[in-house]
């Protein structure tokens, strides 16, 4: 959903690049080689990418069963279960945005994502689920039931076969991480991005910002919408067009509202959000696409949200954005 802009000739050269994949899908790091000194070759920064995923994925990955996130998932255990510090700041984030979105965003959705076929386990024909094993699934969920202490560091369910998945918001924290990396090993101007997750500081050498296109939300045709420039700020799009099923002329996408325990079902198909940290507008952009436009748009602006949503209207795709959206989005080309 993330177009990243394409450098001129003369940029390509004065910048380096580093890609791969990670957490499931792949990322992105653009840096100026100029600049930077006393900052670590390629190879070491490559390094201590790779390192930041691998700490990612042993506390917070739902794909692997020894991971600390796992463990408490698998445990029946209403005790308190220590954490390391990148899961607390994580679900502490969570915490926060479930509690000031009303509930739209909650961690505790992975049995409704599952039994919709969302999940890692993907059926090859998804279908309605039967309203008895939504109702089944539905009191498992429910963000109240996660306390958090931060001294020691730990978390608690207080129904035991409570489980949490980050997908929304831990891709976000990990941008940040790389990005909190890079400048502290002393690169000045970076582009990170994984998987519509974004976070850009600096200038290019022909003096503009990083610009990041953000993607008409259609089906088919890959076509920008509006761009923005990122300097030490982040963006973070969520959408449902890409990734739905459809039954009987019902679009049923993988974003869950807790409230009604299905798949999200208004025309709102794409929410992008500029904020400080990338994992909290990753948060934010899949709470408000779970409010959508009407519901969502109030909510950002309330809580000073920048926000900009995409709603398949009569005349095509209509685009609503908040106040501060307007202030944050640098650069309104188009
Ligand atoms: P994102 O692309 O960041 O919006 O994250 C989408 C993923 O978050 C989905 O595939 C689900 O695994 C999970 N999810 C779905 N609904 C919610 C929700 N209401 N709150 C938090 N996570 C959710
Ligand atoms: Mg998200």
């Amino acid at each position: 959903m993330l177009l990243l802009a394409a450098c001129g000739r003369t940029d390509e050269r004065a910048i380096e690049s580093i890609a791969g994949n990670a957490m499931g899908t792949t990322y992105q790091v653009k840096y100026l080689r100029e600049g930077n000194s006393g900052a670590p070759v390629k190879a070491a920064l490559e390094e201590g990418i790779v390192e930041i995923f691998s700490e990612i994925d042993r506390q917070m990955s739902t794909y692997r069963s020894d991971s600390d996130l796992s463990r408490f998932n698998a445990s029946r255990s209403t005790d308190w279960y220590p954490v390391p510090a990148g899961l607390l700041t994580v679900l502490s984030t969570a915490a926060v945005i479930s509690k000031r979105s009303g509930g739209a965003f909650d961690v505790t959705v992975k049995p409704l994502v599952d039994l919709w076929g969302f999940g890692s386990q993907r059926p090859l024909s998804p279908a309605v689920p039967h309203s008895d094993a939504v109702a089944a699934a539905r009191v498992r969920v429910g963000h109240e039931h996660l306390s958090i202490r931060r001294e020691p560091a730990a978390i608690r369910k207080d129904i035991p076969d409570l489980e949490v998945d980050l997908g929304a918001i831990a891709p976000g924290y990990a941008v940040d991480r790389i990005a909190r990396f890079l400048s502290e090993t002393g690169v000045k101007s970076y582009l990170v991005e994984l998987g519509g997750e974004v976070f850009g500081r600096g200038r290019r050498p022909d003096g503009r910002g990083w610009q990041v296109g953000i993607e008409r939300p259609t089906d088919s045709r890959r076509k920008v919408d509006i761009s923005l420039e990122l300097d030490g700020k982040g963006l973070s799009v969520s959408g449902g067009y890409r990734n739905y099923f459809e039954r009987n002329g019902t679009r049923y996408s993988h974003e869950i509202d807790p409230a009604t325990a299905a798949p999200v079902s208004h025309r709102t198909v794409a929410v992008a959000v500029v904020a400080d940290t990338v994992m909290e507008a990753d948060a934010w952009s899949t709470a408000l696409l779970v409010l959508g436009s009407a519901r969502g748009h109030d909510l950002a602006t309330r809580e000073g949200i920048a926000a900009r949503f995409a709603t398949l209207g009569l005349q095509g795709v209509e685009s609503r954005t908040t106040p501060a959206f307007e202030s944050a989005a640098l650069l309104p080309a188009q």
